[in-house]
Order: C-alpha cells, then sequence, then structure tokens
C-alpha cells in the first residue's frame, strides 16, 4: 500500500516535495507520535494554541504562504500544501486543522491584501505568533454563500459592520479574521438566487468595538468553532480586502486554492485507518486463525487501498495542474468528493474491522471516524462538488 513516501515517485512530484514529505513525516514522529487529543474546550484551544506556535517554529506554516510575505515559495505551492496536510492529519486532526487554518484564514489577504494589511497580519501566520480565521459562512447562507446579510457600510473614515458569522473555525482564539460583508444590498437573479455582487472583505480583530464571539459550538470532532457578531463594528477604511465589491471572487479563489488540500486531509485520515487495520487483523485471533487470513478480511482491505491510491492520485493530480497553471476547478472537485467521501468509507471499514474495540473511546479508528465527517461539508459539500463537476463538463 503506497503511503505518502511511496508516492512521492509518482511524476507530480519534484525533489523540494520529496524533502518536504520527509521533513513532515520525521517532525510528525518527533512532535505528534504522542499527541494529546483533548475534547474539552479549553484544552482544544490550548492545545491549538501550542500546535500553531510549534508548527511556525518548524518553518511549516510558511508553506501557507508566499515569499513575499515571509512564507516558503514564490506562490502558495498546493502540492505542498498537500503533503502536509495528508502527513499531518495521518497523526492527528487538530494539527491538520491548525496547520490549514492558518492558510486558509489569511489566503484572502495573501490573494487581494495590500502591502500594508500583509505586512501586518502575514509575517505573524508564518511564525505561528497570530491565529487566523475565515468567517464566510451564516446561519442562513452555508453552501449558498452569496445569500449573506452581514453588511458593512462606509462610515468616514472607517467601515462599520452588522449582522454575524457561523461556524467560524478558530473563532474564539483568531487573532484576526477574514470577514465577508455586503457592502451593496442583495440583488436577485430571474431564478431567484442572490447574485455573487455586492460582497467585500474585511479584516477583523477581537479588539475591534462591537466585535463579540457570541457562541462557541461544539462538534463531534472538536475544534475551536464560534459564531461571532458584529453590532456596529467600527474598522479602519484600510482593512478592505482588495477592491469593494470583490469580495466573493476573492472568498471562491481562497476556496479554490484550499479545496484540493482537504483532499489530501482526507487522504492522510484514510490511510492512518488502514495502518491501524492492518496491525489490528494480524494480531487478532478467531475460529483459530488469524482476522487477515480470511479472504473476506482481505477483500475489505483491498477495497481500502484501492480506494486511497484512487483518492490519492486524483489529489495530486488536481495540485499538480494547479501549480502548472492550468485550469484545475474540476480536477479540484473531483478530488474533494472522491477523497472525502472515499475516506469515510474506508474508515467505516476500519472500524467495522475492529469489532467492538473500534468504537471504544480512546481508539484511533473511533477517532478518525469522528474527524473525518465534517470533511464532506464544509469548503463544499459534496452535492456542491457535484454541481460543480457538472458545470464544467457542460461548458
Ligand atoms: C466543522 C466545520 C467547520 C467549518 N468551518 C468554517 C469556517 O472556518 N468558515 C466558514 O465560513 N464556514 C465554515 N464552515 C461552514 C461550512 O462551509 C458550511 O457548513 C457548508 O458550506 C454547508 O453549509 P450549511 O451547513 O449551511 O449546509 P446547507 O447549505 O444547508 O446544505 C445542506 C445540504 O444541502 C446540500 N445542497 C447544497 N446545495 C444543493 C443543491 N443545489 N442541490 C441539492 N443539494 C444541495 C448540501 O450539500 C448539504 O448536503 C464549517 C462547517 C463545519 C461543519
Amino acid at each position: 500500500m503506497a503511503s505518502i513516501n511511496d508516492s512521492l515517485n509518482w511524476p507530480f512530484f519534484e525533489v523540494p516535495h520529496r524533502r518536504l514529505a520527509a521533513e513532515a513525516r520525521d517532525w510528525g514522529a518527533t512532535n505528534l507520535a504522542n499527541a494529546a487529543h483533548p475534547v474539552d474546550r479549553a484544552g482544544v484551544d490550548a492545545r491549538c494554541r501550542e500546535l500553531v506556535a510549534a508548527l511556525g517554529k518548524a518553518g511549516l506554516l510558511k508553506h501557507c504562504l508566499r515569499a513575499a510575505d515571509g512564507g516558503a515559495s514564490a506562490e502558495i505551492d498546493a502540492r505542498s500544501l498537500c503533503i502536509l496536510r495528508e502527513s499531518l492529519a495521518w497523526w492527528d486532526g487538530l494539527a491538520d486543522f491548525s496547520f490549514s487554518m492558518q492558510g486558509l484564514g489569511s489566503a484572502p489577504l495573501t490573494l487581494a491584501g495590500s502591502d500594508t494589511l500583509r505586512a501586518r497580519y502575514l509575517p505573524r501566520v508564518a511564525k505561528g505568533t497570530a491565529i487566523a480565521a475565515f468567517a464566510l459562512s451564516e446561519p442562513e447562507a452555508g453552501s449558498d454563500a452569496a445569500a449573506m446579510q452581514a453588511s458593512a457600510r462606509r462610515d468616514g473614515t472607517h467601515w462599520r459592520l452588522n449582522g454575524s458569522k457561523t461556524w467560524v473555525s478558530n473563532g474564539g482564539i483568531a487573532d484576526f479574521h477574514c470577514v465577508f460583508a455586503r457592502t451593496e444590498a442583495a440583488k436577485s437573479r430571474p431564478d431567484g438566487s442572490v447574485a455573487a455582487e455586492g460582497i467585500s472583505a474585511f479584516v477583523v480583530e477581537p479588539g475591534d468595538p462591537g466585535f463579540a464571539v457570541a457562541e462557541r459550538l461544539d462538534v463531534m470532532a472538536p475544534h475551536p468553532l464560534a459564531r461571532i457578531s458584529f453590532t456596529d463594528c467600527r474598522i479602519p477604511a484600510e482593512r478592505l480586502i482588495g477592491a469593494e465589491g470583490e469580495g466573493f471572487k476573492i472568498a471562491m479563489r481562497t476556496l479554490d486554492v484550499f479545496r484540493t488540500s482537504v483532499a489530501a486531509a482526507a487522504c492522510g485520515f484514510a490511510r492512518r485507518a488502514l495502518d491501524e487495520a492492518l496491525k489490528h487483523v494480524m494480531e487478532r485471533s478467531m475460529f483459530g486463525r488469524k482476522l487477515a487470513e480470511f479472504q473476506l478480511t482481505q477483500a475489505t482491505l483491498a477495497e481500502m487501498a484501492t480506494g486511497i491510491e484512487a483518492a490519492q492520485l486524483l489529489t495530486y493530480r488536481a495540485a499538480w495542474l494547479r501549480d502548472r497553471g492550468e485550469r484545475f476547478t474540476a480536477a479540484a472537485a473531483m478530488a474533494k468528493l472522491t477523497a472525502t467521501e472515499t475516506a469515510q468509507t474506508v474508515i467505516d471499514r476500519a472500524v467495522q474491522l475492529f469489532g467492538g474495540r473500534g468504537v471504544m473511546q480512546g481508539e484511533v479508528v473511533e477517532r478518525l471516524y469522528r474527524e473525518i465527517r465534517a470533511l464532506r461539508i464544509y469548503e463544499g459539500a459534496s452535492e456542491v462538488q457535484k454541481l460543480i463537476i457538472g458545470r464544467e463538463l457542460l461548458k
């Protein structure tokens, strides 16, 4: 079965990718092998702060940024993002989360921020001394993000924001949030949907007057998550990211970069489940032999391994296409759809192979079972990925 290190012989990779994979593997073995997996809110918050600082110190967060902003390479390299996410997810979902959110939460600034804004936030993101968040979704605007209602109104040298954002990862511990809000009233399209124009992006800090963490949210695989609110929240005019009205495009470009990396994280979770399952079936005895000796078991393992390799191929193909500057929208959607759905099935099968042990709290496969679920929903649910692929096919 190909681990990431075996698959590095694929033509998608270059020498620096092979080096990075070895570095990530060694860093994981040293820093994450005995990782704590807290489930209480205070423990999770503290662990995420610790992880961001450690990833920054190790220089790994540089791969979320461009060299001009303290990053590793001239442009964000999708294959490096994927290698790191796959490796971190194999060890620890929170490590993958902490890494990926530094990228997702800062990408609007990377893609469209002014020199002043980039200099203020991005070098600290790379060092792990500032925690980033991306606030697009609202209670009534998830897949249909353009239906958002949060608003921003110019007030002399400032903007005033009103409304709320939900499911904000890192909400509650973030040092800054890239927030999307309407600067023009929503316009309906003939089919009744809301047009994406008139949305702008801003940076909001927790100390800004009128900002509040309205509610902390608890999910099955705990990570810092919150609903944040803005009540006449006053921020300086310079905190606008890019041009007024460009916010939706900035949000979509951000998701485009990171969608493939979600697929990579799913591959990491799935590979860990297979590794755990292989160990288990070779140790577990029943009916006078090892569980591994039954052909039914071997068929299950074969399907798990084949699914993972197919998902890895799609993932790294999509990342490679993006790094080459080619069209990759459908490839990224195929990768996310296939990798997250496959990983869910693979992990479920690993739990089944473990029998009762598989659902015990504290078992790796039980943790993976909880960790994989949200990946099929966020950054475009599986159904949305199918819509994207369909649209690209019909173009
Ligand atoms: C753990 C977690 C972390 C998150 N972190 C962030 C974050 O950091 N920042 C942020 O902004 N958001 C975040 N989100 C929000 C996430 O992006 C949304 O949950 C996601 O976009 C789906 O929106 P929704 O939950 O409103 O579901 P809905 O949009 O209500 O979707 C419900 C169902 O309808 C399906 N559906 C959608 N469109 C169609 C269609 N055209 N036809 C048929 N079915 C359709 C969906 O696929 C889904 O199955 C996070 C979510 C989770 C679970």
